[in-house]
Protein backbone atom coordinates (compact mmCIF):
# COMPACT_ATOMS: atom_id res chain seq x y z
CA UNK A 1 0.00 0.00 0.00
CA UNK A 2 1.14 3.14 -0.80
CA UNK A 3 -0.61 6.75 0.76
CA UNK A 4 0.57 9.97 0.02
CA UNK A 5 1.11 13.11 2.41
CA UNK A 6 -2.25 14.76 1.19
CA UNK A 7 -2.35 18.67 2.05
CA UNK A 8 -5.66 18.84 -0.04
CA UNK A 9 -8.34 21.69 1.65
CA UNK A 10 -10.73 19.58 1.36
CA UNK A 11 -11.89 16.75 0.83
CA UNK A 12 -9.30 16.38 3.22
CA UNK A 13 -6.87 13.35 4.56
CA UNK A 14 -8.87 11.45 6.94
CA UNK A 15 -6.41 9.02 9.63
CA UNK A 16 -4.95 5.93 8.06
CA UNK A 17 -6.89 4.20 11.48
CA UNK A 18 -9.92 5.36 10.42
CA UNK A 19 -9.58 4.06 6.67
CA UNK A 20 -8.65 0.51 8.18
CA UNK A 21 -11.33 0.63 10.61
CA UNK A 22 -13.83 1.35 8.13
CA UNK A 23 -11.98 -0.86 5.52
CA UNK A 24 -12.35 -3.74 8.46
CA UNK A 25 -16.01 -2.83 9.02
CA UNK A 26 -16.69 -2.74 5.45
CA UNK A 27 -18.96 -5.82 4.53
CA UNK A 28 -19.92 -6.50 7.90
CA UNK A 29 -20.63 -3.93 10.01
CA UNK A 30 -20.51 -4.90 14.22
CA UNK A 31 -21.64 -8.82 13.04
CA UNK A 32 -25.19 -7.53 10.75
CA UNK A 33 -23.46 -9.57 7.72
CA UNK A 34 -24.40 -5.73 6.17
CA UNK A 35 -22.40 -2.63 5.83
CA UNK A 36 -23.28 0.30 7.64
CA UNK A 37 -24.69 1.59 4.64
CA UNK A 38 -27.40 -1.14 4.51
CA UNK A 39 -28.71 -0.90 7.88
CA UNK A 40 -31.65 0.77 9.34
CA UNK A 41 -30.81 4.39 10.37
CA UNK A 42 -33.74 3.58 12.55
CA UNK A 43 -31.83 0.14 13.66
CA UNK A 44 -30.20 0.01 17.37
CA UNK A 45 -26.60 -0.48 16.33
CA UNK A 46 -27.11 2.68 14.02
CA UNK A 47 -28.99 5.09 16.28
CA UNK A 48 -26.20 4.01 19.22
CA UNK A 49 -23.47 4.92 16.60
CA UNK A 50 -25.59 8.88 16.47
CA UNK A 51 -25.55 8.87 20.21
CA UNK A 52 -22.13 8.27 20.72
CA UNK A 53 -21.22 10.64 17.37
CA UNK A 54 -23.06 13.70 19.64
CA UNK A 55 -21.70 12.52 22.89
CA UNK A 56 -18.04 12.27 21.62
CA UNK A 57 -18.35 15.49 19.85
CA UNK A 58 -19.72 17.17 23.08
CA UNK A 59 -17.40 15.82 25.23
CA UNK A 60 -14.25 17.09 22.78
CA UNK A 61 -15.51 20.75 22.42
CA UNK A 62 -17.18 20.38 25.71
CA UNK A 63 -20.46 21.55 24.87
CA UNK A 64 -22.28 23.06 27.43
CA UNK A 65 -26.09 21.00 27.68
CA UNK A 66 -28.20 24.38 26.63
CA UNK A 67 -26.74 23.93 23.15
CA UNK A 68 -27.81 21.27 20.62
CA UNK A 69 -26.03 19.55 17.79
CA UNK A 70 -27.29 18.89 15.00
CA UNK A 71 -26.08 17.00 11.89
CA UNK A 72 -27.87 17.65 8.51
CA UNK A 73 -26.85 17.56 4.91
CA UNK A 74 -25.94 20.49 2.40
CA UNK A 75 -22.73 21.45 3.22
CA UNK A 76 -21.58 24.58 5.05
CA UNK A 77 -22.95 26.57 1.84
CA UNK A 78 -26.42 25.36 3.00
CA UNK A 79 -26.04 26.97 6.82
CA UNK A 80 -25.44 29.93 4.27
CA UNK A 81 -28.77 30.22 4.05
CA UNK A 82 -30.42 28.31 7.11
CA UNK A 83 -28.81 31.07 9.63
CA UNK A 84 -30.62 34.10 8.28
CA UNK A 85 -33.86 31.89 7.53
CA UNK A 86 -33.51 30.41 11.49
CA UNK A 87 -32.58 33.89 12.93
CA UNK A 88 -34.36 36.72 11.31
CA UNK A 89 -37.64 37.96 10.29
CA UNK A 90 -37.57 40.01 6.77
CA UNK A 91 -36.36 43.83 6.88
CA UNK A 92 -34.14 42.02 10.12
CA UNK A 93 -30.48 43.50 10.19
CA UNK A 94 -27.61 41.45 10.33
CA UNK A 95 -23.93 41.92 10.48
CA UNK A 96 -21.37 40.17 8.48
CA UNK A 97 -17.60 40.14 8.62
CA UNK A 98 -15.92 39.43 5.78
CA UNK A 99 -12.27 38.61 5.56
CA UNK A 100 -12.36 36.14 3.00
CA UNK A 101 -14.48 34.74 0.18
CA UNK A 102 -16.24 32.42 2.19
CA UNK A 103 -17.37 35.21 4.15
CA UNK A 104 -18.39 37.27 1.23
CA UNK A 105 -20.32 34.06 0.01
CA UNK A 106 -22.41 33.91 3.30
CA UNK A 107 -22.79 37.54 3.05
CA UNK A 108 -24.01 36.91 -0.76
CA UNK A 109 -26.71 34.72 0.43
CA UNK A 110 -28.30 36.56 3.48
CA UNK A 111 -28.99 39.32 1.46
CA UNK A 112 -31.50 37.48 -0.24
CA UNK A 113 -33.35 37.09 3.48
CA UNK A 114 -32.73 40.43 5.09
CA UNK A 115 -30.48 43.69 5.70
CA UNK A 116 -27.10 42.56 5.33
CA UNK A 117 -24.61 45.15 7.01
CA UNK A 118 -20.73 44.96 6.31
CA UNK A 119 -19.27 45.61 9.60
CA UNK A 120 -15.32 45.41 7.97
CA UNK A 121 -14.24 43.90 4.40
CA UNK A 122 -11.04 42.59 4.44
CA UNK A 123 -11.26 43.25 0.78
CA UNK A 124 -8.99 46.16 0.08
CA UNK A 125 -5.90 44.21 0.70
CA UNK A 126 -6.68 40.84 -0.75
CA UNK A 127 -7.61 39.06 2.37
CA UNK A 128 -4.42 39.16 3.80
CA UNK A 129 -5.27 40.62 7.45
CA UNK A 130 -7.58 40.50 10.15
CA UNK A 131 -9.30 44.94 10.27
CA UNK A 132 -9.27 45.93 14.47
CA UNK A 133 -12.23 45.22 15.91
CA UNK A 134 -12.86 48.56 16.85
CA UNK A 135 -12.86 49.52 13.73
CA UNK A 136 -16.42 47.39 12.95
CA UNK A 137 -19.60 49.69 12.26
CA UNK A 138 -21.79 47.30 13.56
CA UNK A 139 -25.57 47.86 13.38
CA UNK A 140 -27.53 49.38 16.22
CA UNK A 141 -29.68 46.00 16.50
CA UNK A 142 -28.28 43.41 14.59
CA UNK A 143 -29.98 39.58 15.25
CA UNK A 144 -26.63 37.94 14.48
CA UNK A 145 -23.10 38.73 13.86
CA UNK A 146 -22.04 36.41 11.36
CA UNK A 147 -17.77 35.68 10.87
CA UNK A 148 -15.50 32.89 9.21
CA UNK A 149 -13.09 32.34 11.81
CA UNK A 150 -10.74 30.67 8.92
CA UNK A 151 -10.85 31.53 5.86
CA UNK A 152 -9.68 28.59 3.88
CA UNK A 153 -8.38 30.25 0.78
CA UNK A 154 -6.65 32.76 2.09
CA UNK A 155 -5.25 31.01 4.93
CA UNK A 156 -6.45 33.57 7.31
CA UNK A 157 -7.34 32.74 10.82
CA UNK A 158 -9.03 34.79 13.51
CA UNK A 159 -7.03 34.61 16.91
CA UNK A 160 -9.79 36.56 19.00
CA UNK A 161 -13.58 35.85 19.03
CA UNK A 162 -15.38 38.88 18.47
CA UNK A 163 -17.38 40.60 21.19
CA UNK A 164 -20.82 42.43 21.79
CA UNK A 165 -24.20 41.03 23.04
CA UNK A 166 -25.89 39.68 19.89
CA UNK A 167 -25.25 36.45 19.06
CA UNK A 168 -22.49 35.15 16.87
CA UNK A 169 -22.70 33.25 13.67
CA UNK A 170 -19.35 31.09 12.64
CA UNK A 171 -18.48 29.33 9.78
CA UNK A 172 -15.99 26.84 11.22
CA UNK A 173 -15.82 25.00 8.32
CA UNK A 174 -11.80 25.07 8.16
CA UNK A 175 -10.99 25.03 11.58
CA UNK A 176 -13.70 22.82 13.93
CA UNK A 177 -12.12 20.73 16.15
CA UNK A 178 -8.32 21.76 15.84
CA UNK A 179 -7.83 23.35 19.21
CA UNK A 180 -9.96 24.04 22.39
CA UNK A 181 -12.71 26.60 21.85
CA UNK A 182 -15.55 28.10 24.11
CA UNK A 183 -18.90 27.24 22.89
CA UNK A 184 -20.35 29.07 25.38
CA UNK A 185 -19.52 32.95 23.02
CA UNK A 186 -21.08 31.64 19.94
CA UNK A 187 -24.89 31.37 19.02
CA UNK A 188 -24.48 29.19 16.21
CA UNK A 189 -21.42 27.14 14.90
CA UNK A 190 -21.37 25.24 11.56
CA UNK A 191 -18.85 23.49 9.64
CA UNK A 192 -18.55 21.33 6.38
CA UNK A 193 -17.52 17.87 7.46
CA UNK A 194 -15.44 17.86 4.54
CA UNK A 195 -11.65 19.21 6.42
CA UNK A 196 -11.89 17.61 10.28
CA UNK A 197 -15.07 15.67 10.63
CA UNK A 198 -15.40 13.18 7.94
CA UNK A 199 -16.37 13.33 4.68
CA UNK A 200 -18.41 15.49 2.61
CA UNK A 201 -22.58 14.72 3.23
CA UNK A 202 -22.57 15.46 6.28
CA UNK A 203 -22.75 19.24 8.02
CA UNK A 204 -22.20 20.13 11.87
CA UNK A 205 -24.04 22.68 13.35
CA UNK A 206 -23.99 23.96 17.36
CA UNK A 207 -26.35 26.13 18.22
CA UNK A 208 -28.09 28.00 21.55
CA UNK A 209 -31.40 26.34 22.39
CA UNK A 210 -33.30 29.72 23.19
CA UNK A 211 -32.26 30.68 18.96
CA UNK A 212 -34.44 27.43 17.99
CA UNK A 213 -37.33 29.87 18.36
CA UNK A 214 -36.36 32.35 15.85
CA UNK A 215 -37.14 30.70 13.22
CA UNK A 216 -39.33 31.79 9.73
CA UNK A 217 -42.71 29.90 10.44
CA UNK A 218 -42.34 29.03 6.75
CA UNK A 219 -38.91 28.02 6.06
CA UNK A 220 -39.40 24.11 4.73
CA UNK A 221 -39.02 21.43 7.28
CA UNK A 222 -35.19 20.44 6.09
CA UNK A 223 -34.19 24.01 6.26
CA UNK A 224 -35.16 24.19 9.79
CA UNK A 225 -32.51 23.55 12.68
CA UNK A 226 -35.47 22.81 14.92
CA UNK A 227 -36.32 19.38 12.42
CA UNK A 228 -33.18 18.55 13.21
CA UNK A 229 -32.85 19.28 17.38
CA UNK A 230 -36.48 17.31 17.69
CA UNK A 231 -35.80 14.44 15.69
CA UNK A 232 -32.26 13.68 16.51
CA UNK A 233 -31.16 14.78 13.00
CA UNK A 234 -33.45 11.95 11.72
CA UNK A 235 -35.86 14.11 9.94
CA UNK A 236 -35.36 12.68 7.36
CA UNK A 237 -32.85 9.79 6.00
CA UNK A 238 -29.37 10.69 7.10
CA UNK A 239 -26.35 10.59 5.67
CA UNK A 240 -25.68 7.16 7.15
CA UNK A 241 -21.77 6.73 6.05
CA UNK A 242 -20.24 9.62 6.22
CA UNK A 243 -22.36 10.17 10.26
CA UNK A 244 -20.36 7.08 10.82
CA UNK A 245 -17.05 8.16 9.18
CA UNK A 246 -17.56 11.34 11.72
CA UNK A 247 -18.23 8.87 14.64
CA UNK A 248 -14.87 7.37 13.95
CA UNK A 249 -13.04 10.53 13.83
CA UNK A 250 -14.25 11.75 16.86
CA UNK A 251 -13.49 8.54 18.87
CA UNK A 252 -9.87 9.06 16.81
CA UNK A 253 -9.55 12.74 18.28
CA UNK A 254 -10.49 11.69 21.59
CA UNK A 255 -7.55 8.97 21.21
CA UNK A 256 -5.10 11.52 20.35
CA UNK A 257 -5.83 13.19 23.80
CA UNK A 258 -8.46 15.98 22.84
CA UNK A 259 -8.82 19.25 21.76
CA UNK A 260 -5.70 20.57 24.01
CA UNK A 261 -3.34 17.76 22.44
CA UNK A 262 -4.66 18.62 18.76
CA UNK A 263 -4.30 22.21 19.16
CA UNK A 264 -0.90 22.10 20.51
CA UNK A 265 0.61 19.56 17.78
CA UNK A 266 -1.40 21.97 15.22
CA UNK A 267 0.50 25.08 16.19
CA UNK A 268 3.67 22.91 16.39
CA UNK A 269 3.04 22.01 12.45
CA UNK A 270 2.27 25.29 11.39
CA UNK A 271 4.80 27.25 13.25
CA UNK A 272 7.39 25.12 11.89
CA UNK A 273 6.03 25.84 7.90
CA UNK A 274 5.85 29.57 8.53
CA UNK A 275 9.51 29.61 10.11
CA UNK A 276 10.51 27.85 7.30
CA UNK A 277 8.99 30.11 4.58
CA UNK A 278 10.11 33.39 6.45
CA UNK A 279 13.58 32.09 6.67
CA UNK A 280 14.05 31.93 2.66
CA UNK A 281 13.88 34.27 0.17
CA UNK A 282 12.18 31.84 -2.30
CA UNK A 283 8.77 31.25 -0.67
CA UNK A 284 6.75 33.97 0.90
CA UNK A 285 3.35 33.87 2.61
CA UNK A 286 1.84 37.54 2.16
CA UNK A 287 -0.78 37.14 5.50
CA UNK A 288 -0.41 39.28 8.70
CA UNK A 289 1.40 37.13 11.41
CA UNK A 290 -1.05 37.78 13.75
CA UNK A 291 -3.84 35.79 11.86
CA UNK A 292 -2.04 33.49 9.60
CA UNK A 293 -4.05 30.22 9.72
CA UNK A 294 -3.29 27.08 11.32
CA UNK A 295 -5.08 24.97 8.92
CA UNK A 296 -3.74 26.37 5.57
CA UNK A 297 -0.94 27.76 4.43
CA UNK A 298 -0.46 29.67 1.01
CA UNK A 299 3.00 30.28 -0.55
CA UNK A 300 4.20 31.50 -3.55
CA UNK A 301 7.37 31.07 -4.60
CA UNK A 302 9.52 33.98 -6.39
CA UNK A 303 9.56 32.62 -9.86
CA UNK A 304 5.87 31.49 -10.64
CA UNK A 305 7.38 29.76 -13.84
CA UNK A 306 8.68 27.42 -11.41
CA UNK A 307 4.73 26.34 -10.15
CA UNK A 308 4.22 23.94 -12.23
CA UNK A 309 7.61 22.27 -11.47
CA UNK A 310 7.27 22.35 -7.82
CA UNK A 311 3.87 20.83 -8.08
CA UNK A 312 5.11 17.66 -10.51
CA UNK A 313 8.33 16.95 -8.17
CA UNK A 314 6.21 17.15 -5.26
CA UNK A 315 3.48 14.73 -6.16
CA UNK A 316 6.66 12.31 -7.39
CA UNK A 317 7.64 13.10 -3.99
CA UNK A 318 4.59 11.49 -2.65
CA UNK A 319 3.24 15.35 -1.38
CA UNK A 320 -0.44 15.84 -2.76
CA UNK A 321 -2.77 18.05 -3.67
CA UNK A 322 0.02 21.81 -2.75
CA UNK A 323 -1.81 23.77 -5.61
CA UNK A 324 -3.05 26.96 -4.62
CA UNK A 325 -6.50 27.89 -5.03
CA UNK A 326 -7.07 29.39 -8.12
CA UNK A 327 -7.89 32.94 -6.64
CA UNK A 328 -4.64 33.13 -4.91
CA UNK A 329 -2.05 31.50 -7.26
CA UNK A 330 1.33 29.79 -6.29
CA UNK A 331 0.80 26.68 -3.25
CA UNK A 332 -1.63 26.12 -0.43
CA UNK A 333 -0.60 23.37 2.08
CA UNK A 334 -3.48 22.61 3.72
CA UNK A 335 -2.09 20.81 7.42
CA UNK A 336 -6.17 19.74 8.92
CA UNK A 337 -5.62 17.53 11.59
CA UNK A 338 -5.09 14.25 9.72
CA UNK A 339 -2.19 15.61 8.33
CA UNK A 340 0.69 13.96 10.60
CA UNK A 341 3.89 16.70 11.95
CA UNK A 342 6.16 13.89 9.88
CA UNK A 343 4.10 14.84 6.78
CA UNK A 344 4.78 18.81 7.94
CA UNK A 345 8.50 17.72 7.92
CA UNK A 346 8.66 16.08 4.73
CA UNK A 347 7.00 19.04 2.64
CA UNK A 348 9.71 21.42 4.40
CA UNK A 349 12.27 19.10 3.62
CA UNK A 350 11.06 19.11 0.03
CA UNK A 351 10.87 22.93 -0.21
CA UNK A 352 14.75 23.54 0.75
CA UNK A 353 15.73 20.97 -1.55
CA UNK A 354 13.49 22.59 -4.33
CA UNK A 355 14.62 25.78 -3.58
CA UNK A 356 18.55 24.66 -3.50
CA UNK A 357 18.15 23.23 -6.91
CA UNK A 358 16.02 26.31 -8.64
CA UNK A 359 16.65 29.18 -5.96
N1 LIG B 1 -16.90 27.83 4.36
C1 LIG B 1 -15.58 27.58 4.40
C2 LIG B 1 -14.72 28.32 5.37
C3 LIG B 1 -15.04 26.62 3.52
O1 LIG B 1 -13.73 26.37 3.55
C4 LIG B 1 -15.88 25.94 2.63
C5 LIG B 1 -15.39 24.86 1.69
N2 LIG B 1 -14.08 24.90 1.34
C6 LIG B 1 -17.24 26.25 2.61
C7 LIG B 1 -17.72 27.19 3.50
C8 LIG B 1 -18.20 25.56 1.70
O2 LIG B 1 -18.43 24.30 2.23
P1 LIG B 1 -19.38 23.21 1.58
O3 LIG B 1 -18.70 22.76 0.34
O4 LIG B 1 -19.46 22.18 2.65
O5 LIG B 1 -20.69 23.85 1.31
Amino acid sequence: MSRVHNFSAGPAALPLEVLETIRNDLPDWLGSGMSVMEVSHRGKDFVELAARAEATLRDLLKVPDDYSVLFPQGGATMQMAMAPLNLTAQGDAVDYVVTGSWGKKAAGEARKFCNVNIASDASDRNFTYIPEELSWQRSEQAAYLHYTPNETIAGVEFNFVPGGDVPLVADMSSNILSRAIDVSRFGVIYAGAQKNIGPAGITLVIVRNELLERARPDNPHLMTWKSYADSDSMTNTPPTFAWYVADLVFQWLKGQGGMDAIGAVNQRKSDKLYAAIDASDFYSNPVAIDCRSRMNVPFILADAALDGKFLEESAVAGLANLKGHRSVGGMRASIYNAVSEEAVDALIAFMAEFEKVNG
